[in-house]
């Protein structure tokens, strides 16, 4: 039985992070299973409340147990973004392993207090789920922007993040620490990069020693990514580099020949061009050149 509790106690200590892909479709979540199986990693697949709204909560979670019982393997699921009680509840129902409870949005006071009581009615459902808090402003839509915030947003401070999780009881923190949802243009083409405030999550990790996620991790620069890591980092999201991948890699498929229409013979570039960029960001997060398999392999040529 694979858990997801487990596996984020050996992250504490093996200084690997967990990565963690939104998904809103078949194409996405092929990519980033495939993906996850040929680096012989684990990774969880996440879906907000608008891509679970597409997708079907129920049938996204259909998908992915019968995912991880046909591989034996550790593919986890995860309710991002759940800004409502109802939509959580029907997460937990729908059997997902992990919620993040996003009451952000509200005063510091109110999102403790509607954190700590929506994570006493979803362990009453199940027990073993997982609540990700959240405090701090990291933006929201994991989409392109024109332009980045006006003013930088303020981050999350380790006397709150202490305060928060004492008070909650989460299992899981996500703090603001220079992290934001979505790219700028000039992220898209590659030309800038986010940077973390390294030092500010060795800080809060220090002050509340449970298990951090990094939200809007797409266009971070690979340094900052694997320092952050090092310093407390456990599940790092990656969305938006998806969409753009899904999005290049359907334009591809479309245009190998107006005439074609049957969707398995488009679709296949779109899984490939996400698969790239899943496949990276596993091999940085897991601390590895190259996958475990592809090791193997090397072993048994040589
Ligand atoms: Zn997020």
């Amino acid at each position: 039985m694979h858990s997801l509790a487990k596996l984020l106690e050996q992250s504490q200590v093996s200084g690997v992070a967990i990565g963690h892909f939104n998904v809103s479709d078949l194409v996405l979540l092929k990519a980033v299973v495939s993906s996850a199986l040929e680096l012989q990693v684990p990774v969880m697949v996440g879906v907000s409340e608008g891509e679970r709204q597409f997708i079907g909560t129920r049938q996204i979670s259909a998908l992915v147990h019968s995912l991880r019982e046909e591989f034996d393997f550790p593919i986890f699921l995860n309710a991002d973004h759940t800004h409502s009680l109802e939509s959580a509840i029907d997460a937990v129902k729908c059997g997902f392993d992990a919620i993040t409870f996003d009451r952000s949005a509200l005063s510091f006071e109110q999102n403790i207090s509607e954190t700590q009581q929506a994570i006493e009615m979803l362990k009453s459902i199940n027990p073993s789920l997982l609540v990700e808090g959240e405090i701090g402003e990291i933006g929201t839509g994991s989409e392109i922007h024109e332009e980045g915030a006006s003013e930088p947003s303020p981050l999350t401070t380790p006397e709150e993040a202490k305060q928060y999780v004492t008070a909650t009881g989460v299992d899981i923190l996500a703090p603001a620490v220079g992290n934001r949802h979505g790219l700028v243009m000039s992220m898209v083409w590659g030309t800038t990069k986010k940077h973390l405030d390294v030092e500010l999550i060795a800080r809060i990790k220090s002050a509340v020693g449970i298990p951090l996620t990094l939200h809007g991790g797409s266009g971070t620069d690979d340094a900052d990514l694997q320092n952050a890591i090092t310093a407390g980092i456990n599940i790092v999201h990656i969305n938006t580099e998806l969409r753009v991948a899904w999005r290049r890699g359907l334009e591809e498929g479309l245009s190998q020949d107006i005439y074609q229409v049957v969707p398995y013979k488009i679709l296949p570039f779109a899984v490939e061009s996400v698969k790239r960029v899943v496949q990276a960001r596993l091999q940085l997060f897991n601390g590895r050149p190259l996958g475990f398999r592809e090791k193997a392999h090397v072993q048994r040529v040589a």
